[in-house]
């Protein structure tokens, strides 16, 4: 009887274990999975791909999913999740203490564990002569054939126009995407860097990124990079009035959850220093928990005022500002 209960036991230890389905693919969230490993022996399997096609997997997978914990990134992203009855409430006092209400979908089927700021980045060189200083500028006729931005489709844009239109309705936010269309150096082309080198390489005179692709750019290896992110001028927009428009990397429980004892303790490990101190020092990203310091690199950008807008609102409005983009002609 002993045998078999020590069997059952080191049975038990072998099944502590979270199966982690991830759109990331960073080295701080392997940093994060070993140190949550280190230090409470529970062991994480990762599944990585599009977030769409992790979701369909789930989906398809359904109750006899492995899955425990889905995580992606933008709000629009995750509210897609949610749509798709995927994620299951999960009860923390402790992330709900330590994660801003804007940031977390308030029955506890996901939250923020990081942000990123959709910043302006400006050459630097003209950065007085322009004066850009809010995303309304980027509209703004003076600056005719000086924006780069990337495609419509893309979620970080589509979450930025969400956004105004929860804030200030859909045709003020059609007018500012006419106006930025307007306004655009070249079509559409590339990811958030792309547009970054674009300002450096003087095609363009703004871009709109989100803030760690200009801080990858700084710390590259490659002196091109680091002479790249030297031309450009970072703005946090909006500073006058509601601030810089901010996403969420965010992660929730999966509703068939195999193992959601462990789920909730790898979840609840997120909201930690430890881990959040990984995201800001590895993926650049900002803490979700303002308590926690912040590296020298995120420290340099400045202080700054941050919209505090209710990110579930990104995913609301998400298939409107894709209409919108459309109309727009943003490719
Ligand atoms: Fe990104």
């Amino acid at each position: 009887l002993a045998l078999a209960a020590a069997l059952a036991a080191s049975g038990s230890c072998l099944s502590r274990e979270v199966n982690i389905y991830s759109s990331r693919h960073y080295a701080s969230d392997q940093a994060i999975y070993a140190e949550f490993t280190r230090q409470t022996g529970i062991a994480i399997n990762r599944k990585e791909g599009k977030p769409e096609e992790l979701l369909q997997l789930i989906l398809a997978q359904g109750q006899a999913s492995p899955a425990d914990v889905f995580i992606t990134v933008d709000a629009g992203n995750i509210w897609k999740a949610e749509q798709a009855n995927v994620l299951a409430p999960l009860d923390s006092p402790e992330i709900r203490a330590r994660v801003p209400a804007n940031f977390r979908e308030e029955s506890g089927l996901w939250f923020g564990v990081a942000k990123r700021i959709r910043m302006i980045f400006v050459a630097d060189a003209q950065a007085a002569a322009l004066n850009v200083n809010s995303y309304a500028d980027l509209a703004d006729p003076r600056l005719k054939g000086t924006v780069c931005v990337r495609q419509s489709s893309n979620v970080y844009n589509l979450s930025l126009l969400a956004s105004f239109i929860a804030e200030n309705g859909a045709t003020a936010a059609e007018t500012w995407a006419k106006g930025v269309v307007s306004n655009m150096a070249r079509p559409p082309e590339g990811g958030d860097t792309d547009q970054l080198l674009g300002v450096a390489s003087g095609q363009c005179s703004v871009a709109l990124a989100n803030h760690y692709y200009f801080l990858r750019l700084a710390r590259d290896a490659a002196p091109d990079s680091k002479a790249a992110a030297a031309k450009l001028k970072p703005v946090f927009p909006d500073q006058s009035g509601k601030g810089a428009h901010a996403n969420i990397t965010a992660a929730g429980l999966v509703r068939w959850s195999p193992h959601p004892a462990e789920a909730k303790q790898f979840l609840e490990f997120l909201v930690t220093d430890k881990a959040q101190g990984y995201f800001a020092d590895l993926t650049n990203e900002f803490p979700i928990v303002s308590s926690v310091p912040l590296p020298a690199a995120l420290q340099k950008l400045g202080a700054f005022k941050v919209n505090d807008a209710d990110v579930r609102s990104y995913g609301k409005f998400q298939a409107e500002a894709q209409q919108i983009f459309d109309r727009a002609g943003w490719k």
